[in-house]
Order: C-alpha cells, then sequence, then structure tokens
C-alpha cells in the first residue's frame, strides 16, 4: 500500500531487539496519531531495502514524516531513501540495541511517549522540526563501480569497524548482542585488536595535499557518541554543516586502551591523536584497507570521501536544547 500525502508513516523492524509485538507497537502508532489529530499507516519491512524503498515511496507522496520502530539501523535504512532536501521528516521510536540518535537527542524511552513529543514537535507544539547535517561516504568497490551512503550519526574505519563485522559474521557475538546488548561491542573489540596492527593510508582534509600515517581508528561523527558509552567527537553538533573526526594512529589496541578517556569525554590532541572538523575527507589505502562501518553497517573496505551534507535532513526535536542539536 502507498503512503499518501500527509500521512504519519511507521516503518516496523520486525528484527530489533525490542520484543514489543508488532500488533501491540501498531496500535500504540495508531493511538498516539489520533491523538495527535493525525492519520497513521504502520508498513513492516522484512530487509533494510523495503524499508529504504518505503521511505522513497513516504516522500514521493509527500508523506509528512517516516518513523523507524527499531534501532539506529532502521532509521539508517530509512535515510538512504529520502533524498537531500525532502520535506519528509525523520522521527524515531527506539527500539534497537543502542539508539544512540534517541540517546543524543533526548527523546522519551517508551514509544508512545516518543511519537507524542515527535508528533508535539513536528506541529511545533513542543519543540519543532529542524534542519540537520548528513554524512556521505563515496567508496569505491572491487569492480571499481562508486557506492554511496549516508549517514546520520557516525562512520568509522579500523578497530570500531573491526568489532561490528566480528558482531555481524559471528553467530556466537550476534547471540552475545542478544543478550548483553552494547558491551558485547567492546568484547568484540578486544578480541579484534589482539595481535592486530595499523593500518596504513594517507588522508587529505578539506582539499590539503594527502598525508601518510597508520591508523588503529578513525571515526568520523555526524553527532558525538560511539553508542552510547564512549563520546569520541565531543563538541560536534549536527547543525554546523561539518562532520567531526577523531583519528588514533598507531596499533588498534593504542585505541582499545584511550577508550576509558572517551567514556568521560576527554581524549584531547596529543601524541598519535588528532581530533578536526571538516566539510570533506579523502582516506587512501596504501595496504590491507582498514574495516568500515557506516552507522553500523559494515561497508565496502576500499578507497573513500567523506563529505558534509549540511542542513540536508529535517527530523523531529522535541527537546531542540540538547547539546548535538546545538542548544
Ligand atoms: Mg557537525
Amino acid at each position: 500500500m502507498q503512503p499518501q500525502p500527509d500521512e504519519i508513516v511507521f516503518v516496523l523492524n520486525p528484527q530489533a531487539g525490542n520484543s514489543l509485538q508488532p500488533r501491540t507497537l501498531t496500535a500504540i502508532c495508531h493511538a498516539a496519531c489520533e491523538q495527535a489529530g493525525r492519520a497513521a499507516r504502520v508498513i513492516a519491512t522484512r530487509t533494510p531495502g523495503e524499508a529504504t524503498e518505503t521511505a522513497r515511496q513516504a516522500h514521493d507522496a509527500g508523506a509528512a514524516a517516516i518513523f523507524g520502530c527499531g534501532g539506529d539501523g532502521t532509521l539508517s535504512a530509512l535515510l538512504q531513501g529520502l533524498p537531500v532536501g525532502s520535506e519528509t521528516a525523520l522521527g524515531a521510536v527506539p527500539l534497537g540495541t543502542a539508539n544512540v540518535w534517541a540517546y543524543e537527542t533526548h527523546l522519551p524511552s517508551t514509544p508512545m511517549a516518543a511519537i507524542s513529543a515527535q508528533l508535539a514537535a513536528l506541529d511545533g507544539i513542543q519543540g519543532q522540526p529542524l534542519w540537520v547535517d548528513t554524512g556521505k561516504v563515496w567508496s569505491t568497490r572491487a569492480d571499481g563501480s562508486i557506492a554511496e551512503q549516508r549517514f546520520l550519526l557516525m562512520a568509522s574505519w579500523g578497530l570500531d569497524a573491526a568489532a561490528v563485522s566480528g558482531i555481524v559474521g559471528s553467530e556466537r557475538r550476534g547471540r552475545l548482542k542478544r543478550v548483553l546488548g552494547e558491551p558485547a561491542y567492546f568484547l568484540s573489540a578486544v578480541q579484534e585488536a589482539i595481535g592486530r596492527k595499523a593500518w596504513p593510508v594517507a588522508i587529505s582534509v578539506d582539499g590539503a595535499p594527502h598525508v601518510e600515517t597508520e591508523i588503529g581508528l578513525l571515526t568520523v561523527g555526524n553527532t558525538r557518541m560511539l553508542g552510547t558509552w564512549l563520546e569520541v567527537n565531543p563538541h560536534a553538533t549536527v547543525v554546523d554543516g561539518e562532520l567531526d573526526m577523531l583519528m588514533v594512529e598507531g596499533a588498534p589496541w593504542r585505541a582499545l586502551a584511550l577508550s576509558p578517556l572517551a567514556r568521560h569525554s576527554w581524549l584531547p590532541n596529543g601524541p598519535g591523536v588528532t581530533n578536526l572538523r571538516f566539510r570533506r575527507l579523502e582516506i587512501a589505502c596504501l595496504g590491507e584497507p582498514p574495516p568500515n562501518q557506516i552507522d553500523g553497517d559494515p561497508g565496502p573496505p576500499t578507497a573513500y570521501a567523506i563529505d558534509a551534507e549540511p542542513g540536508a535532513l529535517r527530523v523531529l526535536c522535541p527537546n531542540p536544547t540538547s547539546a548535538v542539536l546545538g542548544g
């Protein structure tokens, strides 16, 4: 069924970590919209590709907003289907493992409260819709073709991405994630760091000449948090038109050893640690390509450019005073 103009579309991800029954969640979506005087359409999707296609249709139909009911991966799938500057706003019903977007923008944690608060923002009753930046990663696939993927939160290369790939690619670690939640990523990072060498790359910031180095971890954040534990880009906002980079040079275990500092939002520039802000970053691989993740999805391990997309996405912010929103 196609979305209709002015509808609020909800995309259900039955695979998300939460145990809420789809029927219960559907009833909550309808009840929250009815209270706000809006029409709801609830669509269950089986794959990220279906979620992306639903977002594309919602945009084409002129839907007022599309909510991802799931984790940050569900939001990422919807983002891929919304063109830059789409008037269809992206909303979140936080039902995943970490829910970083909801955490950073201070959304209520229960589905009913989260939907009601964001609909109040849509109508300007409390908070407001806000145009925020997104990022785009350009990758060269093995066959030479170019892949592009947008992100709302963060892309990373090196240890963090190896930990994510380790969970996606291992049945045992996947089970651990379902049981432990976020700590499973840290355990996966410890396993990946053992005996791993740094990845040789050359990086160029905003058109400057490439500089050769070896990285253990490189994060590019539109937002601040890697998961909800590590604040790797403590000064990032999604409204400044730029992206924040943290680079830890040297072997991956070094990035792991520094993680207690990021836990307390304190990872200053120093030997082998670089924080900076950019519009365009280019990463050329000089040896084995570092693993890559984009909003939690493993990406193609090849050559990259990363661009900021200023004010590209409309989101619903009941709490615009949150720091990442520039409040
Ligand atoms: Mg920024």
